[in-house]
């Protein structure tokens, strides 16, 4: 054990975690030179194009240092704050962290919430100052940032690229001198941390985890403390590029399991894996179970297509399990379903895989967050209400809660006034803003949560010019003055673009809205109004003007082929469409609510 270092690597989006990790196995030749990939850990192709790494994995490196072998074993986390709580475990099951901040751009605020949560669970700190081949690295600047953040000495900073490679070297001597090996009694109860999982339509799902104490055996009968459930470890094995199968996986290591898993849900991140005769009596502290954030209804575009999507979600949920549905109906597109995502991104994630595995073509509607209702009849108890539509009549109601976060923004100085600006107009209210050095700020609201799915992220981009990095954590629920605007295409209500608006924006959200779709929904043979509406009241209008012009006309006639291709274009075109009523509604109508600026 005591040759074992367990170890992540935590840093803001591109400052070059993963090119870093490949660089390591690189040098510790897990990797031989032609298995070299780009990005060997982001194996999913999605995950490669984005550049992200959505799911966390583990993998073995073994290095040779004074004469000594040891056993690193990194553990790769998921970068983006949708995934904040697969970071969290992933740290849960390191001694050390590299912290890796980009000498041009210095610390952001993710830098600083993984560096949170890596304090919080008493890693070692190792302060990487990478990209320093970079022209417009600032290494002198960037140091006394990492010096003021960690309060560390600036010889403990390793300067590295993870372009060149240039200093990798010291980056696994500092792994093997710094961060402790781990504790633990191989002699005890098994204790391990589940951090991961991952599907394979084969073998089903192989459970990543950490051993705090005891092993895990070959054939021993395990049980997993959060759900109860016993199975046999038909086999365990360590993560180098592939699996090693092993007979025990042993206190202070991380390893795989396969026990005939089939489904996603039945693994829990954060659960605790015990003997099932000997269980441990001390369940690993942390154990959450991941809640939804942001929910949206899915629909097929051609309503035949609804059994097939609920086959695809369900094949889907197999390897997500963070992925939640239910069937729901509605009386503009049909049945569909409403699902539950960690966060934006992991919405367009599932919208992107049911499009690309199952070849689904959906209509996903307004993103929402989850509201809890109180009627004036029952004041006590909370209605969920995750589809604006199920709100009760304002008549009936007595009050909304809706869930809230604590934001950290990190920009430059320059750009206090706008940013705060920003949060103000989303109902932010400020609690703390901090000077890092003279030119970075770091900036503390607490905020609605809806407020961040509404366009949050591009109007901050554009108000600092992209000098502002931003990071999240629920807070919990608060009253709050909303009401539920709907619209109204020809006379009839579409529910699935209802949205429940803080009441002071409601008049000016209700206006955008139809000029918005006025934009949208493309001219037909008659005139279409758009109103918005709060219960019977009208608070905007406009109309989308008939149109009588065939499109073909102006082919002049003679070119067939271009004809063709005009009327194919259309086609296409209407693919991502719905017929509601007599009107046609484009799929960015749904999400027009989102963009209105
Ligand atoms: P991650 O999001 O933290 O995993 O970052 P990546 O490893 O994907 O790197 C983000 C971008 O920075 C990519 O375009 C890399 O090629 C580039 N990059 C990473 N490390 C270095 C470095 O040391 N020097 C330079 N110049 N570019 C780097
Ligand atoms: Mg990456």
């Amino acid at each position: 054990m005591k040759h074992i270092r367990n170890f992540c690597i935590i840093a803001h989006i591109d400052h070059g975690k993963s090119t870093l990790a490949d660089r390591l196995l690189g040098a510790t030749q897990t990797v031989t030179a032609r298995e070299e990939k780009a990005q060997l850990l982001d194996n999913m192709d999605l995950e490669r194009e984005r550049g992200i790494t959505i799911k966390s994995h583990a993998i073995q490196m073994e290095y040779k240092y004074k004469g000594e072998e040891y056993i690193l074993n990194l553990i790769d986390t998921p970068g983006h704050v949708d995934f904040s709580y697969e970071v969290s475990r992933s740290i849960a099951a390191c001694e050390g962290a590299l912290l890796i901040v980009d000498a041009a751009q210095s610390i952001q605020a993710q830098t600083i919430s993984n560096l949170y949560l890596a304090l919080e669970n008493d890693l070692e700190i190792i302060p990487v100052l990478n990209k320093v081949d970079l022209p417009s690295a600032n290494p002198e600047e960037v140091s006394d940032d990492i010096v003021d953040l960690l309060g560390c000495k600036i010889e403990d900073i390793i300067h590295a690229s993870g372009k060149t490679g240039f200093g990798v070297e010291n980056i696994l001597a500092a792994i093997i001198e710094r961060i402790p090996a781990p504790k633990g009694d191989p002699g005890e109860p098994l204790q391990a941390l589940i951090f991961d999982s991952v599907y394979n339509p084969f073998r089903g799902i192989e459970v990543i985890f950490r051993v705090i104490n005891g092993e895990i055996k070959k054939g021993q009968k395990i049980k997993f403390m959060a759900t109860n459930n016993e199975y046999f470890a038909d086999e365990v094995g360590t993560l180098k590029l592939n699996q090693v199968p092993k007979n025990v996986i042993s206190a202070g290591d991380v390893g795989y399991l396969i026990s005939g898993i089939k489904e996603a849900k039945e693994v829990k991140v954060g659960d605790t894996i015990t003997d099932a005769k000997q269980p441990t009596q001390n369940v690993i502290a942390g154990f959450e179970d991941v809640k939804p954030m942001v929910f949206a209804g899915i629909y097929p575009v051609d309503t035949e297509d609804y059994e097939e999507l609920r086959a695809s979600m369900e094949k889907l949920q197999l390897n997500d399990a963070s992925l939640v549905f239910q069937a729901e109906s509605s009386a503009a597109l049909g049945f569909g379903f409403r699902c539950g995502f960690l966060g934006m991104l992991h919405m367009e994630i599932i919208q992107e895989r049911l499009e690309r595995e199952f070849d689904m073509t959906v209509i996903t509607t307004v993103p929402n967050v989850s509201y809890n209702a109180y009627t004036k009849k029952d004041p006590e108890t909370a209605i969920v209400v995750n589809n604006p539509s199920d709100l009760p009549e304002p008549s009936r109601m007595d009050r909304v809660e809706e869930p809230y976060i604590k934001a950290t923004i990190i920009t430059k100085a320059d750009f206090v006034g706008n940013v705060m600006s920003l949060c103000i107009e989303k109902r932010g209210i400020i609690t703390n803003q901090t000077y890092l050095t003279t030119e970075r700020v770091e900036l503390n609201f607490d905020m609605p949560l809806a407020e961040i799915v509404f366009d949050f992220y591009d109007r901050l981009k554009t108000v600092s010019k992209g000098y502002a990095s931003f990071d999240y954590h629920p807070i919990g629920m608060r009253a709050s003055n909303l009401v539920k605007v709907d619209v109204l295409l020809n006379g009839n209500t579409v529910d699935a673009l209802s949205a429940l608006i803080h009441a002071d924006n409601a008049y000016n959200i209700g206006k955008k809205m139809t000029e918005k779709l006025k934009e949208l929904i493309p001219r037909q043979q008659f005139d279409i109004p758009i109103q918005a509406a709060i219960g019977a009241k009208i608070i905007a209008r406009e109309t989308v003007k008939a149109l009588r012009k065939d499109v073909t006309a102006k082919c002049y006639g003679g070119d067939i082929s271009r004809k063709r291709k005009l009327l194919e274009k259309q086609k296409k075109g209407k693919k991502r469409m719905r017929q509601v009523g007599n009107v046609e509604i484009p799929q960015e109508a749904f999400m027009a609510v989102l963009k209105l600026n």
